[in-house]
């Protein structure tokens, strides 16, 4: 399994973990330059910090494949206790880095093949779901992160995946051979690469027959030959290369979001071993939903944690600013709690309502997950919305560290920056680029488009909403007989 990666002995410790990513040489480019040093190099140190939290906080449970102490993260969910737990868990992490913790996309692609690798065997007779399982072994035993690359370029949005100019802007299968398969192509936005292990690859949309070789599923090491990472930027991600200066960084422990790479796949070799699926595609649609739904389940719960850190520091700064009594900030950060506890509501409420599958693993409630996230693309603006009106301009005009230290006009800034007794004006900075972090740019940009753009929820949404259902709820109340084609309340 895994053939080239390094991973020789279960992970058990976060320096451990850092160790196994140093051994493993990934390479991302980033400002131009390749990397190979990535948990030692300032512009991604905070992003693996945030997965080591994983490691120094686990949230153990029993395998159901072995029987064995695991982390949550490598878990198949069991019932709906494992499903709030899951949310519970990665609102805990949230608080306490304040950042995306960059595994949740890895367990809900193990959760979606789990799922639909057993319905592509009961129609085919294939073995990929024995094969998955003996990968899910591998990454408990191992103590291993994955992430998931569903999203594809692709490209000209008003068409599918085969009829695209450039045949490589989706995922695709090359070539088939004895041993395995060879792929082509690009995922984007893929979270976490450099703080991973293992990466699943999938389908982002469904597939008919003439796009069959876009229908593949397979896991691989981050750091198979063949695969070329380019790092995104984020606002104000050279700040992060300014070590210095920690203060202006916002979230100097562990950055913001979890940092995005474009991953471009130039005739990767893919053994048998780890093809989970293989051209069926009338279950890529499927995979989508599966993951979806379960990946959407997380978003009121990740961002609910991250709300409670950024509600905390505009708290502080009301403190700070001598407003932390007056009505209308205490109206307003009310309203605040109100949105963030109304989004973990939804995670808490969609696992709840979840079912078991076939396979045995359980899945959140596919409405209730696609509100939670809706909600998520709302929410998480209008909390922003929230902390930018009661922090005041100075969000916006704080002058950096480097000036704070300095001998002339540092203490101009500790005068005329001061506030009240609440606090010192350095730990008042600290708090006010906390917030910058936590409310701007590339954050809420990942609150509105990861899981999926808002219309994707809303079409799930009318898909499942039983409209004709809830016509005739209103039918049979006022007494409608049917008209023009409509059964109206007749039939009941
Ligand atoms: C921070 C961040 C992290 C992410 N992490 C991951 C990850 O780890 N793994 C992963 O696989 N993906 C990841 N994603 C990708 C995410 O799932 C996508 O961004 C999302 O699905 C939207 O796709 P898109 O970015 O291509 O936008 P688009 O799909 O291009 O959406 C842009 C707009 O165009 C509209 N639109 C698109 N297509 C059509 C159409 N055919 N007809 C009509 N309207 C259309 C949309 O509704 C939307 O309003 C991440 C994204 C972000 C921002």
């Amino acid at each position: 399994m895994a053939a080239i990666s390094t991973i020789n002995k279960p992970i058990e410790t976060a320096e451990e973990y850092v160790q196994s990513l140093r051994d493993m040489k990934t390479e991302i480019w980033a400002f131009g330059e390749k990397v190979s040093n990535i948990p030692d190099h300032p512009l991604f140190i905070p992003h693996v910090n945030a997965v080591a939290k994983t490691y120094e906080m686990p949230f153990p449970v029993k395998s159901h494949l072995t029987g064995n102490t695991i982390n949550r993260f490598n878990h198949i969910h069991q019932g709906p206790e494992d499903l709030v737990a899951k949310v519970k868990m990665l609102r805990a992490l949230n608080q306490q880095t304040g950042c995306c913790i960059q595994r949740c996309a890895g367990m809900d692609a193990l959760n979606a093949t789990y799922i639909v690798t057993y319905e592509i065997d009961k129609k085919y007779g294939t073995n990929y779901h024995e094969r998955f399982k003996k990968f899910m072994t591998y990454l408990q035993d191992y103590n291993l992160v994955t992430i998931g690359g569903m999203t594809d370029p692709k490209g000209d949005r008003s068409k599918k995946a085969n009829q695209q100019k450039d045949p490589d802007i989706f995922l695709h299968v090359v070539e088939e051979r004895e041993d395995g398969i060879i792929v082509r192509g690009a995922k984007a936005h893929l979270t976490g690469v450099s703080g991973a292990h293992e990466l699943m690859v999938f389908p982002t949309e469904n597939m008919k027959e003439d796009a069959k070789d876009y229908a593949v599923v397979f896991s691989c090491p981050v750091n198979t030959p063949g695969i070329t990472y380019i790092f995104g930027r984020q606002t104000n991600d050279s700040r992060k290369l300014d070590t210095e200066y920690p203060i202006d960084q916002g979230n100097p422990k562990y950055a913001c979001v979890g940092g995005e790479c474009l991953a471009v796949f130039d005739n990767v070799f893919i053994p048998w071993e780890d093809v989970y699926m293989y051209k069926e595609y009338e279950f890529a649609g499927m995979f989508v939903e599966a993951f979806a739904t379960a990946h959407r389940q997380n978003y009121g719960a990740c961002k609910g944690g991250i709300a409670d850190v950024l509600i905390g520091a505009v708290y502080g700064i009301a403190k700070v600013n001598g407003v932390e009594r007056v009505g209308h900030v205490k109206d307003k950060i009310a309203d605040m709690i109100n949105l963030s506890e109304t989004l973990y509501a939804g995670s808490i409420a969609c696992s709840y309502e979840g079912h078991q599958t076939e396979s045995g693993a359980w899945r959140a409630d596919t409405m209730l997950a696609n509100i939670t996230k809706h909600n998520t693309t709302k929410f998480v603006y209008d909390i922003n919305r929230i902390a930018h009106d009661l922090s005041g301009g100075l969000l916006a005009t704080l002058p950096s560290e480097a000036d704070l230290r300095h001998p002339e006009i540092g203490p101009l800034i500790e005068r005329f920056l001061a506030g009240t007794d609440a606090m010192s004006t350095e730990d008042k900075m600290r708090l006010y680029r906390l917030v910058e972090t936590l409310s701007g740019g590339t954050a809420a940009v990942e609150s509105m488009h990861g899981a999926g753009s808002p219309q994707s929820q809303r079409i799930m949404m009318l898909r499942d909403a039983k409209l004709e259902q809830k016509l005739k709820f209103a039918q049979q109340l006022v007494g409608c007989r049917g008209c023009n084609g409509c059964d109206g309340c007749k039939q009941d």
